[in-house]
């Protein structure tokens, strides 16, 4: 299958700090790029990063505060300036496109490219979109405002033909796309070879699930059990949880004991508080629960593989 890479541009959270920028992350998937929270200077990340802006079809922000979404005006604008065309769709909270629009109306009144909103409705799980090879479904967060996280998978892969049984059974290059489709092949004396003997299973599909900003919260865990990555915020360490609690937000060691729980292959740490110089006591105690767990940092990029 092909490529499935996160990208982090951003992963700090609302306080602006000097060593991060506010949540961003951009997924490449097979070339075609997905952007999930739009914080500030998301663009000039984007460009560090050096992503193709031209790749860039979906943008999904998962909630309405600033430090999800501040640089969506921004990087609208610039995508205009560099002549895109064709259509952006913002999947967001149905509000969203109120809060935008006029904004839109008056900062890029001659787009060169339609912006659709496509509402995403918080507190359940559904399909919010779909192409031939992914698929996405919102994940019901718990957090001060409405807040949705998003499963990105990988709809289930064709079976791979053997090389061995292709040669043996001289197989026609035109019979060869029905047979990795589950189908059987009949040889021109009329012999059936049955499927399972002329190919290897289909590789298990790619899955990344994010998960901020929400208090812990264990309803998620059939949701997102067994993903290849769990992103999950980690605003604070053990000495703040009180502090987590009231602000709808996670410890390091609450994101780490959903990642247990929902037995993931691996966990990713951010939107940390700006409250922190070094965020490694937060990795030290989410990884008394959990390992591996990784702090997320700009300009990290994780490939998810086989
Ligand atoms: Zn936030
Ligand atoms: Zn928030």
């Amino acid at each position: 299958m092909g490529k499935f890479e996160i990208n982090i541009l951003g992963c700090g959270s609302a306080l602006p700090t000097l060593r991060h920028y506010p949540s961003t992350q951009v997924l490449n998937i097979r070339d075609n790029l997905f952007m999930i929270d739009c914080g500030e200077g998301a663009q000039i990340q984007f460009r560090r990063m050096h992503l193709k802006f031209t790749r860039l079809g979906h943008i999904f922000l998962s909630h309405l505060h600033g430090d999800h979404c501040f640089g969506l005006i921004g990087m609208i604008s610039t995508l205009s300036l560099l002549g895109r065309t064709g259509e952006l769709v913002i999947h967001a909270h149905p509000q969203a496109e109120a809060v935008f629009r006029p904004q839109l109306d008056f900062f890029c009144r001659e787009l060169p490219f339609a912006v659709r909103f496509e509402p995403v409705v918080p507190n359940r799980s559904e399909v919010i979109y779909e192409d031939r090879s992914i698929r996405v479904t919102s994940l019901p967060l718990i957090h001060r405002v409405p807040c949705s996280g998003f499963l990105f998978e990988e709809k289930p892969g064709q079976l791979h033909l053997r090389g061995d049984m292709v040669k043996f059974y001289d197989i026609p290059i035109y019979r060869r796309a029905e047979i990795k489709a589950g189908a059987d092949y009949t040889t021109p004396d009329g012999q059936i070879v049955p499927n399972a003997r002329l190919t290897t299973p289909a590789d298990e599909p790619l899955r990344y699930a994010y998960c901020s900003d929400t208090a812990y919260n264990e309803a998620l865990i059939p949701l997102i059990r067994g993903v290849d990555c769990l992103y999950h915020e980690a605003t604070f360490g053990d000495d703040a949880e009180e502090l987590a609690r009231l602000t709808c937000h996670s410890t390091a060691r609450q994101a780490a004991r959903m990642a247990r729980k929902a037995a993931v292959k691996q966990l990713l740490l951010g939107h940390f508080s700006a409250r922190y110089d070094d965020e490694q006591p937060l990795c030290d105690e989410a990884s008394q629960e959990f390992t591996p767990c990784m702090l997320a940092h700009e300009g990290m990029k994780i490939v998810l593989g086989r």
